[in-house]
């Protein structure tokens, strides 16, 4: 006996008309006709299924901080970081695990059912390493969180970060993270990274540092990331978040670079939404999108997902954690318009999201998690024109998000006539 079917669903890779079977809170089954009944069954009616978004880079620490203390009334990345350290001293464990409990309701009502989320690490009293943590075990039975510690303002040159980083892994931090591009020197950055690496390799770590986002081209801290990864042989198990600096890169050092990254087995992170609103702030015209170079990066086989990085917080005062919202960003600040292209984008806040945080079960496959999202679109590119509701949100086969179908209601005449902007193509 089964938990659960959905019926006619279409999936991701273009299968349309299949069933998908649940038991015991794995998929049981994906096939065109599942016979017999279940304790519940839902009708997708030819609605696309996916599994889950994932969001590959966060900041749960400040989210949702938005005009704590003030606002940011430049918008600028400086006066974002002036803010967090106006705010940091006010933080206490309780108000930030109440505003990442917040952050949390909003990505399992978007169909995010996973976040890796970067925490500050260099306040002493690491207050958000604390907080965090909790919120993480106090949410997995919904939605997955990953806390890289994060020594936002740098390794080497903020003091005590070192011993905070160790403090942080001993109260059970899942990745490093690094940002040498803020070091004070390029041989600090190589040498933080070096050193970062090393202790993710004795710990059994994942790496994932704010690599290079700068609009200078001659930062090339991916280069040293990458090769650490295969000195240490960590290859699956680093991420070079941002990589904004590839954007204005000389194209000759790129050709070496990427497939450099390739054979390192190093996952990319870009981050649409911020990255096209805090680069190229020192241009006048033209002014360059800062975005790193994901199709060239795809196109070289190399595993690249999306992250959104920031909802109200000091450094953006937007977003609703919707990652249609930032993979449709990624899409045209990427150029990226071509079929496989777009499909591309879907899997970078998907797939490929799961690859970059080495998530166990997921996928539409039998024998994984029945972690599952009914979205009110026909297929991904309908999904990424549409940013639409999430009509069921399962996770383990239970269904913890629902949202009515979204329709408008015109009246031409004497014709009422109901629009939902859907379009089989
Ligand atoms: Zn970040």
């Amino acid at each position: 006996m089964l938990d659960l079917i959905l019926r006619g669903c279409n999936l991701p890779d273009g299968r349309s008309g299949i069933d998908i079977g649940v038991a015991g809170g794995k998929i049981a089954a994906v096939e065109p006709r599942i016979a017999g009944e279940a304790g519940r069954e839902i009708d997708a009616k030819g609605r696309l299924v996916t599994p889950p978004f994932v969001d590959s880079h966060f900041h749960m620490d400040s989210t949702l901080s938005l005009g704590m203390p003030r606002l940011n009334q430049s918008g600028t990345l400086l006066e974002g970081i002036q803010l967090w350290g106006e705010l940091k001293p006010h933080l206490t464990v309780e108000a930030i695990k109440q505003r990442a409990r917040d952050l949390c309701h909003w990505a399992i009502a978007k169909g995010t059912l996973a976040i890796r989320s970067h925490v500050d690490i260099c306040d002493d009293r690491l207050l958000a390493v604390d907080a965090l943590i909790e919120v993480r075990k106090e949410m997995a039975p919904w939605i997955d969180l990953q806390l890289v510690a994060f020594p936002q303002d740098g390794y080497l040159r903020t003091k005590n970060a070192v011993a905070n980083l160790e403090r942080a892994l001993a109260k059970g931090v899942d990745v490093i993270g690094g940002i040498p591009h803020f070091e004070r020197t390029m041989a600090d950055g190589a040498e933080s990274v070096q050193l970062l690496c090393e202790i993710a390799a004795k710990n059994g770590l994942m790496v994932d540092m704010h690599c290079d986002e700068s609009d200078d081209p001659l930062s090339r801290h991916i280069e040293s990331l990458a090769m650490e990864t295969v000195r240490l042989g960590l290859q699956g198990r680093v991420t070079g978040s941002h990589l904004t600096s590839m954007h204005s890169m000389d194209n000759y050092y790129v050709s070496k670079l990427i497939p450099l990254i390739r054979e390192a087995g190093v996952h990319a992170i870009a981050n649409p939404l911020i990255n096209i609103t805090l680069q190229g702030r020192h241009d006048t015209y033209p002014k360059r999108r800062g975005m790193t170079r994901v199709k060239e990066l795809m196109a070289a086989g190399i595993n690249v997902a999306f992250g959104h990085d920031c909802v109200m917080d000091p450094w953006y005062s937007l977003g609703s954690h919707d990652m249609l919202e930032v993979a449709q960003m990624g899409l045209h600040v990427g150029q990226m318009t071509g079929v496989a292209e777009m499909k591309g984008c879907f899997d970078a806040v998907t797939v490929n999201g799961a690859k970059t945080l080495n998530l166990e079960g997921y996928g539409l496959a039998p024998g994984c998690n029945a972690d599952l999202v009914v979205l009110q679109a026909n297929d991904p590119i309908e999904a990424l024109r549409l940013r639409p509701a999430r009509l069921f949100v399962i996770r383990r086969g239970a269904v913890i998000a629902e949202c009515p179908a979204v329709e408008s209601k015109v009246s031409i005449g004497n014709r009422t006539l109901n629009v939902d902007f859907s379009r089989r193509v």
